[in-house]
Order: C-alpha cells, then structure tokens, then sequence
C-alpha cells in the first residue's frame, strides 16, 4: 500500500462558486497531510475552472489536480466519477476526502464502487492513528448512540465524506502558490447519459443555518409554536437565525430545515443559545462546534449543561424576555 500517497480534496464547485465545506476539508487535510509527512493536493473538475486554481492554493493545497472538459459543466455522475476514479488510478492518493453534501454524497458512493474501496460517510473527526498511520474516521453509529471509529484496513484510497462546518475554516493566505497539474481524461460521447436542461435556484429558502454566526434554538420544552415568538425576539435583537432540536420540529413548531443533529444540519455559530432543549447525543453532534454555547434550562441536571459555555437555570419564560432586554441595552 506504500505507493499511495498524499491527501486529496475534491473541490467542490457549482458555476465557479467552491462550497465551503471544500475549504474546511483543505484545513483538516493538512493536518492530516503534515502528520503523515505527505502533500495536500485538490482536485479541481468543472469546464472552465481554473481560474479557481489559486483559490485552492490559497487555502492549503500544494498541488492542484485539474480537469476540465465541457462535459464537467453540470455535475452528472458518470462523468464525474470517471474522471476523479482515472486520476486516483494514475497518481494514487492515500486519502480522498469529500464533503458530505448531496454532490459529494452521490459522487463518493459512485468513485469509492468503482474503485472498490471503502467510505465512511458523514465522518465528525478524522486523525491520523500514530501506530499504523491509519486514517481514524469517526462518526455517530446506531442511531448517535455511540460514536464509532473505522479504519479502512486493507484498501486504498480511505474515502471519507464530512459534513459542512464540522471542520473549522482554515485561513485563506492570498498570493500562496502551488503546483497545477492538469488531468486529461477522454469522454465517450454517450458519457453523460443525463441532460441538464434547467437549473432553478430555490427562491425564499428559509434559512442557510450551516453558515449563521449567531442560532437561537428551541427545544420541546419551549412547549408550543407560539412561544417561539420570544426565541425569535431574542434571535431578532441578537441578529441572529432560529433553530430547533428535532422534538420541536416534530411538533411542527419549526419547518424541518430549522433542524439542528444528526439528521438535520450541523452548525458551528458563534454563539448557540440551546433553549429548552436536554441535550440528546443526537442534538450535540450538530452543534458542539459552538464557539459559545448558552444553555436555559429548568432542570439544573439537564445534560446540556456537560457541554456549555454558560448555565442559566431556569424557565426560560423568564430567562429569555430579560436575555433579550439585556441585549437589548447594548
Ligand atoms: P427533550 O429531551 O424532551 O428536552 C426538553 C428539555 O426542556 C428538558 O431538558 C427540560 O428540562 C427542558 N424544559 C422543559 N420546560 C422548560 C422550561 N419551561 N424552561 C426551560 N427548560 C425547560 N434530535 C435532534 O435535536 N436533532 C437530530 O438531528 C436528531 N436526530 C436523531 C436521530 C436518531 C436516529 C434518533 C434516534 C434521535 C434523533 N434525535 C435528534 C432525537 C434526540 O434523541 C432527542 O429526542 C431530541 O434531541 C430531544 O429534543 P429536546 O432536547 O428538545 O427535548
């Protein structure tokens, strides 16, 4: 396994824009990389891209790979797995490392098959275990009850997909440079098998909360849609965005998007006020990234507390009205 070297980030782009999660898996990559006294490499695909090239550089990466075909326009697939799969082929990575978003989640599943590797998905950790120089992939297991660690043992590339905001932002060092080496791959005409005809954006989307800076959250027991009103008071004055735990969204106080956990998003704000909410494994994977954590909760046991920046013991009731007054003053 010794002729595979090096950490790969698949940059992910739609129209020129990188997704930001491609930048914080640069920033986890090279600790990775220096651990394994390795390079960090992206590995750019799209039809007129490169200007992206320095971008790349620019957060980490010492070589960029670059593929660029008409045919990478739009994703699809087939044309995207085949051309990451050739370019793992010919220079061999030891690790490849994709965002866990609807792009990645597909595109790792199609590459990691057609490789005949393995992938551990939605990762929340990634280390490099001293001893065997493995990658150590860490993810909730059996329902967010435990928090498994899986090595990839006997096949290269260990694949791993990672959510956005789970790994910090790295820095972005303008006028850093790097190597550039261009891929050539050779499409079959009947490549694609998909036509993009239309890309609509979804207007009114309700909330980006993978990128706020400030999240009020409510749980279930803020006790009804209509107490929200002083979360949203709070969130308002704050200039801050609502959030739920998955209780709250169940009781359809909150539309599923405001979900924060395992199965809704993950956030590092911050600061995250966690209002009436326990503080399940489930809830905590998604947003223990906080920079700041504020709990209010009634019972001084509540397992939110384990983790918070600052307690406040109490009904939110009245906790919150005089957060927001206080808030309010400054
Ligand atoms: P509870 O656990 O019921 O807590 C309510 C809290 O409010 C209590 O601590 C209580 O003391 C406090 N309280 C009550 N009244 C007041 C008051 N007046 N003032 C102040 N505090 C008060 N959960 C998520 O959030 N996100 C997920 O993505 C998610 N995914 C899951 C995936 C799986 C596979 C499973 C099995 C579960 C998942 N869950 C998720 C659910 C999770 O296990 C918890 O059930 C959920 O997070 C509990 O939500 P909660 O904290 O709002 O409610």
């Amino acid at each position: 396994m010794s002729k595979f070297q090096g950490v790969w980030v698949f940059i992910e782009q739609l129209a020129g824009e990188v997704a930001p999660v491609s930048w914080e898996l640069l920033g986890a990559g090279r600790t990775l990389a220096d651990n394994l006294e390795g390079e960090l490499a992206g590995v750019l695909l799209g039809h007129e891209v490169k200007h992206l090239v320095s971008e790349v550089w620019a957060y980490g990466a010492d070589k960029v790979y670059l593929i660029e075909d008409p045919v990478l326009q739009f994703y699809r697939t087939a044309p995207y797995a085949r051309a990451l799969v050739q370019a793992v082929k010919e220079y061999q990575p030891e690790i490849l490392l994709l965002g866990a978003t609807s792009l990645g989640r597909d595109l790792s599943g199609a590459v990691a098959t057609a490789l005949g590797t393995g992938l551990t998905a939605d990762c929340t950790g990634l280390a490099i275990q001293p001893e065997t120089r493995f990658l150590e992939q860490t993810r909730p297991a059996f329902g967010g009850n435990v928090m498994a660690t899986i090595l990839c043992r006997r096949h290269r590339p260990q694949m791993a997909t990672v959510r956005p905001r789970v790994m910090p932002m790295p820095s972005r060092r303008e006028g850093r440079r790097g190597e550039l080496v261009r891929v050539d791959v050779t499409f079959d005409a009947d490549e694609a098998r998909a036509e993009v005809i239309e890309i609509i954006t979804e207007k009114n989307k309700a909330v980006y909360l993978d990128r706020a800076e400030i999240i009020v959250a409510g749980g279930r027991g803020v006790g009804s849609k209509e107490n929200f009103a002083l979360l949203e008071e709070l969130a308002g004055v704050l200039g801050g965005t609502l959030a739920a735990s998955r209780a709250a969204v169940e009781a359809g106080w909150l539309p599923p998007e405001y979900q924060v956990g395992q199965t809704g998003v993950t956030v590092r704000p911050k600061i995250y006020f966690a209002i009436g909410i326990s503080g399940a494994i489930q809830h905590l994977v998604g947003m223990q990234g906080a920079d700041v954590i504020v709990a209010v909760n009634n019972d001084p046991d509540a397992p939110i507390f384990k983790i918070a920046t600052y307690g406040i013991v109490g009904d939110f009731r009245e906790v919150v009205p005089a957060l927001t007054a206080e808030f309010r003053l400054r």
